[in-house]
């Protein structure tokens, strides 16, 4: 048996994460849950005094929106769409028979008007666009949302529907990049605040097919996204807890994002994998949260 396995049954003979029956779709427990609370509650304490505006979204999108991002042609793969039965009684008695007899049901769903949300920051690009110029200032936004990926996996790690907490900047290159390279410092020290040892790694998205490799090439030679890196499931291949992505003025452009001065916004994201931050800190303390060290249980709960 494998590491994955044998620590993905583990949290599920805990109780940790609940069976669905389905790999990466997992109920969690109370006590998970805490640990993502008091998690969350420390990165207020660090991000905090920087007076982001919060705000949270459901996880699903304007499917509009979500076209217009681009998403489907970077990771089509990865994209959640939701459908409904739009029908009449008749289409309705087909259906049903579908089902009966183990047919394909789900061929007369139709799209509706909403997508799973791929990243916690989709919403936030047009929603701040139509509020027209940003202030001098430029912008600065919390926001956590649940969010789907069809990366179907026995990696505890590699969920279907996760949440992600994400701090949006946007403004002239330099501060976008300096906000970025504070979260990176910040996010090292919050992990060592909870006993967790991280390197820092340059990173690419897994843009889809042949000319994807060189979209992801191109991110890595830029230094466009920088991951945080904790191991988790695998000492050689260890699992991207923070990642750290610089847009240039990519989204600035693509929504109509602009400054005071009328210039287009660059914009940059940090994003927080909340449950693979407790799966890593599950996995080097151990299941039990009353036997973590103290000055990790005193770093969470005070
Ligand atoms: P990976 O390379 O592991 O697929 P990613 O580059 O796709 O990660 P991002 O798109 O940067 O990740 O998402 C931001 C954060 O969300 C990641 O750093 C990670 O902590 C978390 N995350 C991403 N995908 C998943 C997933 N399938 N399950 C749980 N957490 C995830
Ligand atoms: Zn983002
Ligand atoms: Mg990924």
């Amino acid at each position: 048996m494998d590491m994955q396995t044998s620590f993905l049954d583990r949290l599920f003979e805990s109780g940790l994460l609940i069976d669905t029956g389905i790999d990466g779709l997992y109920g969690r427990s109370g006590q998970f849950e805490d640990v993502i609370a008091a998690f969350e509650r420390l990165i207020d304490v660090f991000g905090g005094a920087d007076g982001a505006e919060a705000m949270r979204f459901p996880p699903g999108m304007n499917r509009a929106f979500f076209e217009k991002s681009g998403y489907m042609k970077s990771f089509p793969q990865l994209a959640g769409t939701v459908h409904s039965f739009c029908g009449s009684e008749l289409d309705h008695v087909s259906l049903l028979q579908c089902m009966e007899v183990g047919e394909d049901w789900t061929k007369g769903q139709e799209a509706t008007d909403i997508v799973l949300t791929p990243a916690a920051c989709y919403p936030l690009y047009p929603t701040i666009a139509k509020r027209g110029n940003l202030p001098k200032t430029g912008g600065l936004f919390d926001l956590q949302s649940y969010c789907f990926r069809h990366e179907p996996s026995k990696d505890p790690a590699r969920q279907q529907l996760f949440r992600m907490r994400e701090y949006v900047c946007m403004g002239t290159e330099q501060h976008v990049t300096d906000f970025r390279q504070r979260w990176m410092d910040r996010g090292v020290e919050m992990m060592k605040a909870v006993g967790l040892e991280v390197t820092i790694d340059v990173a690419n998205d897994p843009f889809f097919g042949r000319a994807g490799k060189m979209l992801a090439n191109n991110q890595r030679d830029q230094n466009l996204k920088f991951e945080l890196l904790i191991p988790i499931t695998s000492a050689a291949n260890p699992t991207a807890c923070m990642s750290f992505n610089y847009h240039q003025d990519a989204f600035g452009t693509k929504w109509g994002l602009n400054l005071e001065d009328g210039s287009v916004a660059h914009t940059a994201c940090v994003g927080f994998g909340l449950e693979r931050i407790a799966l890593a800190l599950f996995h080097h303390h151990g299941l039990d949260v009353k036997q973590w060290p103290s000055s990790v249980r005193k770093a969470l709960w005070g």
